[in-house]
């Protein structure tokens, strides 16, 4: 058997992947995307049955394609943290799913006393957020008269958009999630493993209605697939995949995708550090028995500046033209960006922010402010790779993927401005890839070792000395311009 599906459930779509072991990559894929509605502002809401009957769709899409007996399993990644809540008989929604983007539960968060938060920090280590699924379960528990129905019979399950699936895909045999979703919950105990009773006491959600926790290379459960059982095998959430897929197994080595927002991860081995700027302590995976954990950093945004350049100011006509429009001017000509259009996330966590341009002159052209755009991405990931520096995790190595990863502009902005080459591997679709390799460890196809060989090596951008200096002016520059943002 030379394949392995991996079916990333993401927010927007849910795509499928067949993997090719003996070519080393993907070989076809399937897409279908999934609606999101907006039932009140700052309210994010999706259908989870529409989740899996297009994720099933995808899938024996990828089936038809592989032929099943050259299929050895099926992996599993999806958006993290949004809350399914079902019913454990018949295994239909009980309402619709709260997104991670839904800010509902905003007040609730806010509103936890002290001791609840440092205690939710310590345990879980997540900053108290409605992000976080368990105050979407709690608002559930409170709202919808049909969950309290079945949670006094015993009939209701709560869990992420893995668990619903898993349990959708095994006719309710499977009722489990991996260590990399349960983390995102805040009722995860991530030095024990398991769920933090204190945690769920404070909360008032009862255990029974949660899944079982396993390991990111666990066996799930099976499929009947088009007259086959095939095993579901390989879980983790997008952000720990990607991990995964990028081959960032040892202490200090990290991805960073650059797409609408930015996402760092960075693996700090067997420790799980907790972060003195802001960041959230996570776990990274766990296999072999081996649990990494991670420091996550997001900026929320980091393409989307590229968009606003084109769709808001009209000035590129398109997202690869800033590319040459950056290298057509030695540096930015003293202007300086600050991406903060809705607030600014970690290390200042301030929801007020706005962006600016600063240090415009006469002089300035489209071309400066192009390229100012660009490098505030770079200077953003500085900004975090700092804090993670400041956490004492030495950096080695920088991944990279996503959309703005094509800008080789970016990248070795990145390199200079960070002191650490940034390599972009020849496959991108990093979380899919991910996928198929805890699939492949599940299943013996593939061992950890051999992990890096799969992602491919792409191209290396390296640090260029003799730009140190000006790259550290110019990231001063950039701090002094955040302070003004933050006015
Ligand atoms: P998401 O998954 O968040 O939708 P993607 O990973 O698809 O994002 O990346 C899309 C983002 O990358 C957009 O914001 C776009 O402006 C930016 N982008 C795409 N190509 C380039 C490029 N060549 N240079 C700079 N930015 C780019």
């Amino acid at each position: 058997m030379k394949y392995v599906i991996a079916l990333d459930a993401g927010t927007t779509s849910v795509r499928a992947f067949v993997y090719d072991f003996l070519q080393k990559k993907f070989v076809y894929r399937a897409q279908q995307e999934v609606g999101q509605s907006f039932p009140h502002p700052g309210w994010v809401e999706q259908d989870a049955d529409e989740i899996y009957f297009k994720s099933a769709y995808v899938l024996n899409d990828c089936l038809r394609f592989a032929g099943e007996g050259e299929v050895a399993g099926i992996g599993l990644t999806n958006q993290r943290e949004t809350t399914v809540l079902w019913d454990r008989l018949t295994g239909e929604p009980v309402c619709p799913a709260i997104s991670w983007q839904c800010r509902r539960t905003s007040d609730w968060c806010a509103s936890l006393d002290a001791p609840t938060k440092e205690l939710v920090r310590a345990r879980t280590g997540l900053v108290p957020d409605a992000y976080f699924s368990a105050s979407k379960i709690c608002w559930d528990l409170e709202h919808v008269p049909a969950a309290c129905r079945l949670l006094a019979d015993g009939r209701l399950c709560a869990g992420t958009v893995d668990s619903y699936l898993l349990f959708k895909f095994t006719e309710g045999k499977s009722f489990v999630t991996d260590v990399t979703n349960a983390s995102r919950t805040m009722l995860f105990n991530i030095h024990t493993l398991s769920w933090d009773d204190e945690l769920l006491a404070r909360f008032s959600i009862p255990r029974s209605i949660l899944p079982e926790v396993r390991d990111s290379d666990a066996r799930l459960g099976e499929i009947s697939a088009r007259g086959r059982v095939l095993p579901i095998a390989g879980l983790a959430g997008d952000q720990q995949a990607a991990l995964v897929g990028q081959g960032c197994l040892h202490t200090g080595e990290g991805k960073i995708t650059y797409g609408t927002g930015m996402f760092l991860l960075f693996s700090t081995g067997g420790r799980a550090v907790a972060s003195s700027s802001g960041l959230l302590t996570t776990v990274g995976y766990r296999i072999g028995g081996k649990t990494a954990y991670a420091l996550e950093g997001s900026a929320f945004h980091a393409g989307s500046g590229v968009q606003w350049l084109r769709d808001g100011l009209g000035i590129i006509p398109d997202a690869a033209a800033t590319q040459q429009l950056a290298e057509s001017v030695p540096d930015s000509g003293g202007a300086v960006f600050v991406p903060a259009f809705t607030g600014l996330g970690a290390p200042h966590w301030n929801a007020q922010a706005r962006a600016l341009f600063a240090g415009i002159s006469r002089g300035t052209t489209r071309a400066h402010l192009v390229r100012a755009v660009l490098e505030s991405i770079a200077y953003e990931a500085r900004e975090l790779v700092d804090c993670i520096r400041g956490d004492g995790v030495p950096v080695s190595c920088v991944r990279c993927d996503g959309g703005a990863s094509a800008n080789d502009f970016l990248m070795q902005f990145q390199a200079d401005v960070l002191d650490v080459p940034v390599d972009r591997p020849q496959e991108r679709e990093s979380t899919a890839l991910g996928a198929a390799m805890l699939c492949a460890l599940s299943l013996g196809l593939a061992d950890e070792r051999s992990l890096i060989e799969y992602r491919g090596v792409g191209q290396v951008f390296r640090p260029d000395p003799r730009r140190r200096d000006a790259r550290e002016e110019g990231y001063r520059a950039y701090l002094n311009a955040v302070r003004r943002a933050l006015l």
